[in-house]
């Protein structure tokens, strides 16, 4: 069965179908929208719709987890700060209710190859990570073949950049070249 996901005011039923349940309200226009994100719950019986809130997972977040987030800061082009957006759960990506911060530390980007942590990630870039510490703000690391940056835009102009062997990136718009520690998984087949 499907699972259908929705956001905060999402159309999940109409009035005359379907009486409001938990986490649903209705609109002026009589249509039920969703108050919270979470998974639709038809009762077809009762006729009841309702909405099951995903659970935050920030309280979740352990050591070795799998987790994807966005590159929003490079301070002094050493330390990498991460706004952890989603964390994989039994091969489910679950969407974190809050924004939780993580850290790469030079010594966790690349098997301790020297350089600059803008040669190997960019802001904006997604990286998939693994945490490697017990509390926010969560270490994590990339030194692993299938963590590193999943997707990236061309800095140039803005496309969304394709695998192009190694560790590099390549803008089928401009044909610029970038340089990132990319993960070897199916994202960039
Ligand atoms: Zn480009």
């Amino acid at each position: 069965m499907n699972k259908e996901v929705v956001a905060p005011g999402d159309i999940v039923g109409v009035a005359e179908e379907y009486l409001p349940g938990e986490n649903v309200e209705v609109d002026a226009d009589g249509k039920l929208r969703a108050q919270v994100m979470g998974i639709v719950v038809r009762n077809d019986r009762e006729h009841v719709i309702s909405v099951k809130p995903i659970r935050s997972s920030n309280s979740l977040l352990r050591v070795n987890d799998i987790v994807y987030g966005k590159v929003v800061a490079i301070p002094n082009d050493r330390v990498v700060i991460v706004k952890i957006i989603g964390v994989e759960n039994n091969g489910n990506k679950i969407v974190l209710k809050d924004d939780v911060t993580g850290i790469i530390p030079p010594s966790q980007l690349l098997n301790g190859k020297p350089g600059n942590a803008s040669e190997l990630l960019g802001i904006g870039d997604i990286v998939r990570a693994r945490v490697i510490s017990k509390d926010p703000p969560y270490t994590l690391t990339l030194r692993d073949a299938q963590l590193g940056v999943v997707y990236a835009r061309c800095p140039r102009c803005g496309h969304t950049l394709r695998w192009k062997g190694n560790e590099l990136l390549q803008c089928p718009n401009c044909g610029a070249m970038v340089r990132r520690k990319v993960s070897l998984v199916e994202y960039w087949a």
